[in-house]
């Protein structure tokens, strides 16, 4: 089997997009600090320049090398949870309304990708989410009575026009949602960056906050030996929040997820493979994903670190999922491999931390970040700039923890291993 790089993700190898992001060289003086240059803090810095606003967004890596950078490119309306589940754990009305808002946040994605002309592989058509097993059929028969009375547009395939839209042998049913579509990640995380300069904001990058602290009337940052003092501030780092401790930190419990690219496939093996260009996922228990970018490269993802001490394990489970749901392609040897660390919540629910006098957190988006993420960085920017916390698609709390959150991160991952480690195909 051919060796994919250690790393290499498709999605920085086929990337256009420049983010605009600039050394930070001067204290700085701003109405808004964001610290975290992903769809979050990319897409609040873009509405607080537009609302005229001066913005500095700090960003400790590269724009996008976060959680931002290395999705699968779902762009998926809604939570990974159903509504009523939503409804159950916010109470019916803010749980309609985050419904709500998420339902249009795919639009939404899709409506700032054209007015700012972003490069990243823009295809509305769509996302299977794939019955793995009967069992998984069954849970896609709830998501889609619960979706049907919140008015999603969902459709019900059976198994053999599953396999017709597919092309992937074994799989038992799938829920089609129009609504939803893909995208190269990093592309449109680095396009929302330039759109936001291009609006007025000030990005920069390399730039790790390391210091944060409330000065009399204003919030003081440090980050390369400058100083920004700021009236309001936006933490946006997720899962990859570092070198800052304090009750404004993302509580969660990290989830890796990998993936592994072919290159362009043959015209005779992409023909049969997802001829709609639907971005597809399953009902297992070690979630998989698959896809095709444009120029017709396999994508495959599931649960676990390839990084990790069980990387082997994932990364011959990757080969043989394709051989088992694509035996054409089953020999096409990987290019790309990455993986990623979700940002999951206990109840699987994003949240909206006030830590302070004009300060939010935004993060917990529970695999579900690039329409979330664009939806709560705007309106995080608004309520922060304007005080219009209404339009806040949540209420914010004042304090979340996580409990055992290095233990079932373990378990997770140990969890995934044991699955992959179960013979071909296992899921
Ligand atoms: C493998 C994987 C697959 C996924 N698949 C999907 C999918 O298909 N569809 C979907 O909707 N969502 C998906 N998600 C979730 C989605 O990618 C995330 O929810 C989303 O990227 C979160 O965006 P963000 O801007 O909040 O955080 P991030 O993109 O993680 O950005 C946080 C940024 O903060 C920076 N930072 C951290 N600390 C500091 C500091 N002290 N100073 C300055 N900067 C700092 C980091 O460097 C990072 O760039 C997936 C996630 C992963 C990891």
């Amino acid at each position: 089997m051919a060796r994919p790089m250690a790393g290499s993700s498709l999605w920085s190898a086929t990337c256009r997009e420049e983010a605009g992001a600039i050394a930070l060289d001067r204290d700085l003086d701003v109405d808004l600090a964001i610290v975290g240059g992903g769809f979050t803090g990319c897409s609040a810095a873009l509405e607080a320049a537009r609302l005229g606003a001066s913005v500095a967004l700090l960003e400790a890596h590269d724009i996008g090398h976060g959680g931002s950078g290395r999705n699968v490119g779902l762009v998926n309306a809604g939570l990974w949870l159903p509504p009523d589940d939503i409804a159950a754990a916010l109470g019916q009305e803010a749980g309609e309304r985050l419904v709500a808002t998420l339902s249009e946040a795919p639009s939404r994605v899709f409506d700032l990708i054209e007015r700012h002309a972003i490069d990243c592989e823009p295809r509305r058509a769509g996302t299977l989410h794939c019955a793995h097993a009967p069992s998984g059929a069954r849970d896609l028969e709830n998501r889609f009575r619960q979706g049907n009375r919140s008015g999603a547009p969902l459709t019900r395939l059976n198994a053999d026009e599953t396999r017709a839209r597919t092309g992937a042998k074994g799989l038992h049913g799938a829920l089609f949602d129009p609504r939803a579509g893909t995208i190269n990640p990093l592309a449109y995380c680095r396009g929302l960056a330039r759109a936001a300069c291009e609006a007025g904001a000030r990005l920069f990058a390399p730039a790790p906050v390391t210091r944060l602290e409330r000065q009399s009337d204003c919030w003081v940052l440090s980050a390369n030996g400058q100083t920004v003092r700021t009236n309001a501030l936006l933490i946006a780092t997720n899962a990859y929040h570092e070198g800052l401790e304090g009750p404004h930190a993302p509580r969660f419990v990290p989830f890796s997820f990998s993936q592994y690219a072919t290159g362009p496939l043959p015209d005779a093996v992409r023909s049969d493979i997802l001829p709609g260009g639907e971005g597809c996922w399953d009902t297992a228990t070690a979630m998989t994903s698959f896809r095709l970018d444009a120029e017709g490269r396999l994508i495959v993802g599931s649960v676990g670190n390839r990084e990790g001490v069980s990387g082997r394990i994932h990364t011959s489970h990757a080969r043989r999922m394709v051989r088992s749901l694509f035996p054409a392609a089953g020999e096409e040897p990987f290019r790309h491999a990455w993986h990623g660390t979700i940002a999951m919540t206990g109840d699987h629910l994003p949240k909206l931390l006030a830590f302070g006098p004009n300060a939010l957190t935004s993060f917990g988006y529970s695999g579900r970040g690039i329409a979330p993420g664009t939806v709560f960085g705007a309106a995080a920017a608004r309520a922060l700039v304007t005080g219009d916390v209404d339009s806040l698609p949540m209420r914010p709390v004042t304090a979340h923890a996580e409990r055992f959150a290095r233990t079932r991160a373990f378990t997770c991952e140990f969890g995934a291993a044991l699955i992959h480690a179960c013979g071909p195909g296992s899921r």
